[in-house]
């Protein structure tokens, strides 16, 4: 098994040209940093607006995460419903939950529109119960969707058996509108049809500072009269926000292709994209040539702070997914890879305006490939509309300044790590926003949010 990136494989397979690094000074109306899902959606917007769009990327477009990730789409990304609705009530977590649903339909309809070649898989979601914990998990995420007036099946630990070939589970929930696609592929997509469309896009362009409007990397520049990064593990140079920032890291490994035998005994119904209850929890796909495309991580490497390249984490993946699937025993994985997903303390994104200098919009931590699409198409249509939007809600949510367990200046005293694990695990089991929600929407009432139109004078020069 070699460590590489199994989209980076197909993408070679495509032969698709790579865009050149920027190597001038140039003037637009906007520039938007970062071109995985979210700075992508965001370059969308400005399709046919009339307004001078630059997108610069450090690698090529979908270059980071989001050309590593398993490419699920799914509105659960790390956050499970039922947490969302501790947090924030019904009400709350419709509104929240409407965020990936609406980014998934954004993916899926650039697919079909533009004829995206990417793998995409129409897949339901299939989420597994382990031992007597994951049966209740299982029923808590039932009583959650039934309480948001969601479609899915509910299986037991006999029911199971009969959608998936395995006896390791003790029961699952089923949902639809739900689908699996080559990420890096749809990035590559992407960035043809914005191509296409006037929108000037640089590959091997890595910002390195931004000052007055105006944005530099190594060989030119740019200046804008609006800037929004969309740029993972950003440099504290480049954002007072990048402390914000945290990581978890994951492993993804790629099998040769099943035979339909293979297929059917894993899947005797239907082709599901699969996950488990358990806290590091696995995740598998099919590809679609029948590849098993097989995640999940340990305790140790999740949230440790360099990339881990070892492949003994991913090894321990598959000997337990054998174990789960002893049909399967024979069958050899080829290639994996690791990535660190960038995310904030309670996996929520945060979207802001720097106060300090309005034409600036950050989006960070955005955990799932829908919530940065919705966020990067948010911040664009803000950037420069913001009246015009009904949704600017979303800001209070999104905001870098809300309410934590433990403060930021703990940091300084206990590692990063840590405050980062606290935070994260009394987001996820304890907290509750209902408070802050009634003042979000208190706030929503009284005043319009961040209507800071776009600056228009033109003469500024880096
Ligand atoms: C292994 C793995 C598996 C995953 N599986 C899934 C999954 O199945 N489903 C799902 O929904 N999500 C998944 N995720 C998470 C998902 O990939 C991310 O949440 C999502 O891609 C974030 O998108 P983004 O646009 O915000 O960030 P990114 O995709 O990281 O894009 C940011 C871009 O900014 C560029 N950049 C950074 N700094 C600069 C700079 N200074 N100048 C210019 N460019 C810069 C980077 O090169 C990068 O291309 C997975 C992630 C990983 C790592």
């Amino acid at each position: 098994m070699i460590l590489q990136n199994w989209w980076f494989t197909t993408l070679l397979g495509m032969n698709e040209p790579i865009r050149p690094p920027l190597k001038r000074h140039i003037r637009a109306d906007v520039l938007i940093v970062g071109a995985g899902a979210a700075g992508l959606s965001a370059a969308n917007y400005f399709i046919g607006r009339g307004l001078k769009t630059v997108l610069l990327e450090k690698n090529i477009c979908g270059g980071s995460s989001s050309g590593k990730s398993a490419g699920f789409l799914t509105p659960d990304s790390e956050l499970e419903l039922s947490q969302l609705i501790r947090r924030f009530g019904i009400t709350g977590a419709k509104d929240l939950w409407s965020v990936p649903t609406k980014g998934i339909e954004m993916m899926k309809s650039n697919i079909h529109r533009y004829q995206i070649s990417c793998d995409f898989q129409i897949q339901d979601s299939l989420f597994l119960g382990i031992g007597k914990g994951g049966w209740r998990d299982i029923q808590e995420e039932m009583k959650s969707r039934k309480a948001l007036g969601f479609d899915q099946i509910l299986y037991n630990e006999t029911d199971i058996q009969s959608v998936i070939g395995s006896k390791g589970y003790s029961g699952g929930v089923r949902y639809k509108d739900t689908y699996g696609i080559d990420a890096l592929l749809y990035c590559q997509g992407m960035k043809k049809l914005l191509v296409r469309n006037d929108i000037d896009i640089y590959e091997s362009s890595e910002v390195i500072s931004v000052s007055d409007h105006c944005a530099r990397t190594h060989l030119g520049s740019v200046t804008a009269e609006q800037i929004i990064f969309c740029a993972d593990k950003i440099e504290p140079s480049l954002s007072r926000y990048a402390d914000n920032i945290y990581h978890a890291q994951t492993f993804l490994s790629i099998s040769e292709p099943l035979n339909e035998m293979m297929v059917k005994s894993i899947f005797p119904e239907d082709k599901f994209q699969c996950w488990d209850s358990t806290l590091v929890y696995s995740y598998f796909r099919l590809t679609g040539d029948n590849r098993i495309l097989l995640g999940g991580g340990s305790m140790l490497t999740t949230f440790s702070k360099n990339d881990v390249n070892s492949s003994k984490v991913i090894d321990m993946v598959i000997r337990n997914f054998k174990n789960t699937f002893p049909q399967l025993k024979g069958l050899r994985f080829i290639q994996y890879w690791p990535g660190r997903i960038d995310s904030t303390r309670d996996l929520l994104p945060t979207i802001l305006k720097d106060p300090a200098a309005p034409w600036l919009h950050f989006v960070l931590g955005c955990v799932g490939l829908p919530w940065a699409t919705f966020c990067g198409d948010f911040a664009a249509r803000h950037s420069v509309q913001t009246d015009q939007q009904d949704d600017h809600h979303y800001y209070e949510y999104f905001r870098a300044d809300r309410h934590f367990f433990v403060p930021l200046w703990m940091e300084k005293i206990i590692s990063k790590q840590l405050v980062f694990s606290i935070n994260n695990g009394w987001a996820k089991y304890y907290q509750r926003d209902a408070e802050n929600n009634k003042r979000t929407k208190e706030l929503l009432l009284t005043r319009k949010l961040n209507n800071s139109k776009p600056n228009t004078h033109s003469s500024r020069e880096c």
